[in-house]
């Protein structure tokens, strides 16, 4: 293993200076993910790096580990750039992966074979690793006949395995059902607060804002599309955490507030350090489309509606069981469509949001019709369609113009918010046994309704 040597700056483990990762897909826009991240995490710190699904956590802690390279930036180690996967650090995955062929004290073990270490003293280690995590018994077992909450034990015992000195998690109680998340995040802080790990450092990537008050000392909020940090906390809370008590509430209250807040609390970011990077700007990119589901936007409504129009979204998300991750796309559809309003955690209904709650369905398409006119990507389809002759294109050719903007997955997923919202208003409609996207009778000029042309049949 390589060794370090000491630095003056010991306590300081990371330091990222401007780190910034871009895709780039063959021949077409480069997709900027992570954005001019700086960032130092020191010895004794529990960081947790908070983001909603798709932002880059995982990028980012790729990035950190060495598994991954940035695009543009630093990434140092106690002074050192990384250039590899860093052997100081281990990873906890969300999916366990172990390898189903060994057994549970052989897959510990292999951390120690990659290491070195020798026979005897890798089998001494990894028993009593293998004790401390709470699986004394399943030495011999495979990882097939573990449960899900003993499966994610071995991950946490071959990453402890090493005794890295910075321990990453990627989402690692997220596939967990409650009680067990519950258990292993306990027995973890157990181990980290009583020093029964050598580990120097704790970084774990989640978007539960719950999750993140209630383990860690430290919060660093991500934002998306490309992820930025918005904000850098510190958790002033004692443990062990009392998730009922005032303080905890009030803590995961204003991690609400600026993790659902707007872009005028992105202004408030630290100044920017490090090398003066010359990253070039990406190219003009389509605003990429919340993914609010009709029903769920429509529901929302209703409830907000009937409360006096106006509700605390932390307790709005808790009582519709919707992590933060979920309801923030359906806020910000909302938001989009002009029909409420975000602000310090509160969401509040426009005039336009009253009458869309009260309103009967014809209603309710005729408001969406008209916002959706002011949406690029709608406008977009539209402006397509209704230039061809027969008003029907292929599912695959919007496809094509969305992965200019965004990525395979990502244009996946914005055409089907798309089509469900231009279902809905009836704007265009999808035939998925033709694949093709055609205008609706109702859109196109008047002199062509009764024209059959545009049906599937083309
Ligand atoms: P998170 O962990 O926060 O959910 P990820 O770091 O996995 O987010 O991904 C962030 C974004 O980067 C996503 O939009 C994802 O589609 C994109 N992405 C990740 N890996 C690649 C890749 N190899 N090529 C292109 N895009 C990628
Ligand atoms: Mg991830």
């Amino acid at each position: 293993m390589a060794h370090i040597p000491p630095y003056e700056e010991t306590d300081r483990l990371i330091r990222l200076l401007g780190v910034t990762k871009t895709y780039t897909q063959p021949g077409k826009y480069d997709i900027r993910i992570l954005d001019d991240i700086t960032l130092d995490i020191h010895s004794g710190e529990f960081v947790a790096l908070l983001g909603p699904s798709g932002s880059g956590k995982s990028t980012l802690l790729r990035i950190i580990t060495g598994l991954s390279r940035p695009s543009y930036g630093t990434v140092l180690y106690r002074g050192h750039p990384v250039t590899g996967p860093n052997p100081q650090a281990a990873m906890v995955f969300q999916s366990f992966a172990l390898y189903p062929w060994l057994t549970i004290l052989q897959n510990v073990e292999l951390g120690l074979v990659a290491k070195g270490e020798a026979r005897s003293l890798r089998r001494e280690k990894s028993l009593k690793l293998v004790d401390l995590i709470g699986l004394s018994g399943y030495e011999d077992a495979f990882p097939k006949e573990l449960s899900g909450g003993m499966r994610q034990r071995v991950g946490f015992a071959r990453a402890l395995a090493v005794d890295p000195e910075l321990l990453c998690m990627d989402e690692p109680f997220s596939a967990l059902d409650f009680l067990t998340a519950e258990n292993l995040r306990s027995e973890l802080l157990d181990l980290w607060l009583e020093s029964k790990i050598p580990t120097r450092a704790i970084l774990l990537v989640t978007h539960g804002i719950e999750e993140a008050v209630f383990m860690a000392d430290r919060i660093i909020i991500l934002s998306k599309n490309p992820a930025r940090i918005t904000a850098d906390l510190s958790v002033p809370l004692p443990y062990p955490r009392n998730r009922k008590s005032q303080e905890f509430i009030d803590l995961v209250d204003s991690v609400y507030k600026i993790v659902t807040g707007r872009n005028d609390e992105q202004e408030a970011l630290p100044p920017k350090t490090g090398d003066e990077l010359n990253a070039p700007r990406d190219r003009v990119r389509l605003a990429p489309i919340p993914y609010g589901h009709v029903s769920m936007v429509s529901g929302l409504l209703e409830l907000v509606a009937d409360r006096g129009n106006r509700d605390d979204l932390y307790r709005l998300g808790s009582e519709l069981f919707l992590e933060v991750d979920d309801l923030l796309p359906v806020t910000e559809t909302a938001e989009l469509f002009h029909l409420a309003e975000v602000k310090e955690g509160d969401l509040t209904l426009t005039g336009l949001g009253q009458q869309f709650a009260d309103a009967d369905v014809s209603e309710r398409k005729r408001i969406i019709r008209e916002q959706l006119k002011d949406v690029p990507l709608f406008n977009l389809i539209e402006r397509v369609l209704r230039n061809k002759t027969n008003h029907a294109m292929p599912k695959e050719f919007f496809n094509d113009i969305l992965e200019e903007h965004f990525s395979v997955a990502e244009a996946e997923r914005q055409l089907t918010t798309a089509i469900n919202w231009g279902r809905f208003a009836e704007l265009f409609h999808y035939d998925p046994d033709s694949e093709l996207v055609y205008l609706s009778p109702d859109q196109k000029t008047p002199d062509e309704n009764g024209s059959d042309s545009y049906k599937k049949s083309e």
